[in-house]
């Protein structure tokens, strides 16, 4: 019989903590955690198996489950010594969402099931505590309400009717908090409560505490599938075929008084990486209370004070997690009456530079080997962009007004204007938020979204911002998880911050900001100031790139290089970087690249822009030539600038690929001032630039096709490279240019390019009396160069390939990189396909084309040389995938270097 049920509790479990993919991470780790003796309230977890069995079953349960939880409810009862529905000593559990990764706050989870009329009274009888059971019993209606009954609003001008009852109730007998209700006035809200149940749903509130658990089993599995948990999936890449795991879990109450109490809190600092037991709690409070950031809660150490047994405990807890885990643990916890309560623990959430810290940390300390350090579940490599990230300029920040400090939960420096609503950020982003050419954006298109606190809701707005700030909750709170987990700046718990949802205005003391002001917040430091301040360079590349800053004094430095040499050390991909000038070098050397996989020569026609525009209007080959000849003594110059910066690592060159018409200008007034300059009629610039017009440029005269029609600038590019190379050899300094070819789809148009390079080179080395090595290759970025591989080395002569994975995937998949935003934002909501193409190479198609490549490539040379060049070669996913396939290189910009490098390196280690 399958077995859909895992029991845990009085130190046993069925399950373990490897059995995250069945048991989700919740599920998984509470039995894992039973079985090192912690104590966990006892229950039992529903698999993931069931949720997919749900779906594909019209939302139906397999037949055997029924009796399997009913066995496990005897189990759980026996641990416990209470019962499920019993009106003298009932049980209560709660209902808890819990996939395989941890999706914070994405889905639901429901406490205190169980509660009716007669185990009410039992509940009273067994607590002596008739308030505390008649609270339980209006939180659990109300969290029933919104989650099961779908109660819940579901925009922000809809309110919760439950909270409109509560106010309703406060405002009438005179109070501010809820604490101040005496138990009349629960009894009261519990029957109100329930009549807005039955007005808005047609029938009464479930007593049968079996069909609250089927209610709200049911109601997890559907929060699978809810918005903000789809679109947290699809920004993770996450399958929606993993489904949930359900646990229900005996209840344990943080609420019953003043020795009892709940927290959370980090085995180390999430956002420093610093190791120092780093949490909070609140005394008579359930778990909610301290994640929801409604309370502000207090530093876990007070509670040495509070409940010094209890801390001593929880210390000792944190070192078993570690030791345990080899990993900073995540940890909820709830003390019932002065025990302490394990309820969760999982990996915790972490910000780049925590991630590095704690690698390198734990390595010192013996835990873990250089190796485990290396892991991608440690440290996605992406997340090392933070350590590359810009920090508020010193000077700036002490010209700056500070005007409020809270909580640094997300370190970086974000300026930005003001947004209250996660909506309006969304909005203000996407109408003004778009980066340029260059891929910068105004300082007016960046957000920095305020709020009191933040709820899943706010998911899409917080992707959105820059930064995020709120007036409550603490350094646990969901604004905190949430953007360390996205590497967003975060500053939480200002709570001198007055906000004013209605008006859109933050006040402190008397300042007043308004939505669409600037603000600036420090991550670091938890510093709120206003307006604009200036940043600066973070402390790696102050280190390596500005050299502003000594090795010696940077701790941060100091822990990524040793984590890039253990990197460096395993891998077996080279990188290098796309680079197209000699500064762009030298950073991507610092970074750590070895070689240059392309230098795009275009924007030395551009500085160069006359002599090309000559060219382009030249009536003669003749004509041609001078032009493009008056070229070659600045690209000359550019190259040698780049072979002295590579000191002798390898140098890819692309020749000319855009379409010549790239170099004319489109408009009227544009066109009237070319001829001016170029002293030729108006009517001489339009008729050429109207007859170099293409329908579709993406297919048109561009590639290899310009160097096929007008050899003489292949010619001219050839003997600058060449000559370049022999000066800088002359000079002691050792070169290897590789001349690329681009957009080669036939091996005759790479053998026609390749026997003008060779006889440049001859001459050249002849005119200069030395020579040099140099390979001649081509770009591989058409369906028809994989297909066709073998041929383009033995007959059209490539020593290398490069694969131009941007056109490779703009020609192999019919779709154009600008014209495919309408229809791939639907795609990807709909999650039609699993990640943007070109973002990540679509590894069955795309990757199956390389695949191609490089199997017949290598067939009909043994030692071809193979790399990649598109913008694929800085994605850790694409990286990893290159590896697979056995190339030799990946080439990426200069500041995704280390990342390629690491993500090089888990390839290498397969994790
Ligand atoms: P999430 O996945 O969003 O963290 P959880 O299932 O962990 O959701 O539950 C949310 C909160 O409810 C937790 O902070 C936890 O402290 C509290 N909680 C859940 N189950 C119990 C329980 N059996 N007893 C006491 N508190 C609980
Ligand atoms: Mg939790
Ligand atoms: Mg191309």
């Amino acid at each position: 019989m399958p077995k859909y049920v895992y029991f845990f509790g009085g130190g046993k479990a069925d399950g373990n903590g490897s059995m995250k993919e069945l048991l989700g991470g919740k599920g998984a780790n509470l039995a894992e955690m039973c079985l090192i003796g912690l104590p966990v309230p006892a229950g039992f977890t529903i698999t993931t198996e069931v949720c997919t069995y749900y779906y594909d079953h019209g939302r139906q349960y397999p037949p055997e489950l029924k009796a399997q939880v009913e066995e496990a409810f005897r189990k759980t009862e026996e641990v416990m010594g209470a019962k499920f529905g019993d009106p003298k000593n009932p049980l209560l559990v709660s209902c808890r969402s819990g996939a395989r990764v941890s999706m914070p706050g994405m889905m639901d989870t429901v406490l205190n099931i169980g509660l009716n009329e007669s185990t009410l009274a039992g509940l009273i009888e067994s607590t002596q505590n008739e308030r505390f059971a008649w609270d339980c019993y209006r939180r659990f209606i109300q969290m029933y309400g919104d989650v099961v009954l779908d109660l819940k609003p579901q925009s922000k001008t809809e309110v919760d009717p439950f909270e409109a009852i509560l106010e309703e109730l406060k405002h009438e007998r005179g109070v501010h908090l809820d604490t101040e209700l005496n138990v009349n006035d629960l009894k009261e809200l519990v029957k109100r409560f329930k009549k807005v149940v039955k007005e808005k749903k047609g029938k009464d509130f479930p007593e049968d505490p079996m069909e609250q658990v089927w209610g709200a089993t049911a109601a997890v599995f559907q929060s699978w599938n809810n918005d903000r948990a789809v679109v947290y999936r699809r920004q993770y890449g996450y399958p929606s075929t993993w489904g949930t795991a359900v646990n229900i879990c005996s209840m344990v109450f943080g609420n019953m008084g003043d020795d009892s109490g709940t927290g959370v809190a980090f085995t180390r600092d999430p956002a420093t990486g610093e190791n120092e037991f780093y949490g909070e709690f609140l005394i008579n409070a359930q778990g909610e209370d301290v994640v929801a950031g409604i309370r502000t809660p207090r530093k876990v150490a007070e509670l040495a004070k509070e409940m010094p047994a209890v801390y001593q405990q929880l210390l000792e807890i944190r070192s078993i997690l570690e030791k345990h885990y080899k990993d900073v643990q995540d940890i909820e916890f709830t003390i019932q009456k002065g025990k302490l309560w394990m309820l969760q623990t999982r990996n915790g959430k972490r910000t780049g530079f925590a991630a590095v810290r704690f690698a390198v940390d734990m390595v010192e300390e013996g835990l873990i080997t250089k190796h485990e350090a290396l892991s991608s579940g440690r440290i996605p490599p992406d997340d090392l962009n933070q350590l590359l990230q810009p920090i508020f300029d010193p000077e700036a920040k002490r010209k700056a007004k500070v005007i409020a400090k809270g909580i640094n939960a997300g370190p970086g420096a974000a300026t930005g204007v003001i947004k209250f609503f996660a909506e309006d950020a969304e909005a203000h982003v996407r109408e003004h938020g778009q980066p340029d050419a260059h891929g910068n954006r105004k300082p007016e298109g960046r957000v920095i979204l305020v709020r009191r606190e933040t709820s899943p809701e706010d998911i899409r707005g917080m992707q959105a911002a820059d930064g995020i700030l709120t007036a409550y909750g603490g350094a646990s709170s969901h604004a905190a998880l949430v953007s360390r987990q996205m590497g967003k700046v975060c500053v939480v718990g200002c709570d001198k911050l007055k906000i004013d949802y209605n008006n859109r205005t933050v006040t402190v003391g008397d300042l007043v900001l308004r939505d669409g002001d600037f603000i600036s917040i420090d991550g670091f430091t938890g510093e709120v100031m206003q307006g604009q301040v200036a940043a600066k360079p973070s402390e790696v590349v102050q280190v390596l790139i500005n050299k502003t800053l000594k090795p010696e004094e940077s701790r941060v430095y100091q822990q990524f290089a040793k984590l890039m040499s253990w990197a460096d050390e395993v891998r077996k991909l080279r990188i290098r970087t796309n680079a197209d000038k000699p500064d762009q070098a030298e950073q991507a050397i610092a970074f750590g690249a070895e070689g240059i996989g392309l230098c795009r020569t275009e924007h030395m026609f551009f500085d160069h822009i006359k002599p090309m525009r000559e060219m382009i209007l030249a009536g003669s080959a003749e004509e041609r030539k001078a032009a493009i000849n008056k070229l070659l003594p600045y690209q000359r110059a550019d190259f040698e600038g780049l072979f002295r910066a590579m000191k002798g690592y390898p140098v890819t060159i692309r020749t000319l690929d855009p379409p010549l018409h790239e170099f004319l200008p489109h408009d009227p007034k544009g066109q009237a001032e070319m001829a001016e300059t170029m002293g030729v009629p108006l009517a001489v610039v339009a008729e050429r630039v109207k007859a170099l017009h293409e329908f579709n440029p993406m297919l048109g005269f561009r590639g290899c096709r310009l160097g096929i029609v007008y050899p003489e600038i292949t010619a001219m590019q050839a003997r600058a490279i060449l000559e370049a190379a022999c000066t800088v050899q002359k000079e002691g300094i050792p070169v290897k240019p590789e001349i690329m070819i681009p957009l080669v789809a036939f091996p005759s148009e790479l053998k026609a390019q390749a026997k003008v390079v060779h006889e440049v080179a001859q001459s050249v080395f002849a005119e200069m009396g030395v020579s040099v090595e140099y390979l001649v290759g081509t770009m591989i970025e058409l369906p028809r160069a994989c297909i066709a591989a073998d041929k383009i080395v033995t007959e059209g002569g490539a020593q290398f390939f490069s694969f131009g994975t941007n056109d490779l995937t703009q020609t192999g998949l019919g779709m154009s990189r600008d014209d495919y935003g309408p229809f791939i934002t639907h795609y990807r909501e709909t999650d039609l396909i699993p990640r943007d193409p070109f973002q990540t190479i679509d590894f069955d198609g795309i990757g199956g084309l390389m695949q191609i490549g490089v199997e017949r490539g290598r067939a009909a040379s043994a030692s071809l040389k193979i790399g990649i060049c598109g913008e694929h070669g800085g994605d850790p996913d694409s990286v990893k995938f290159c590896h697979k396939l056995g190339l030799d290189y990946v080439s990426c910009s200069p500041f995704r270097v280390p990342i390629a490098r690491l993500a090089a390196a888990q390839a290498a280690l397969g994790k």
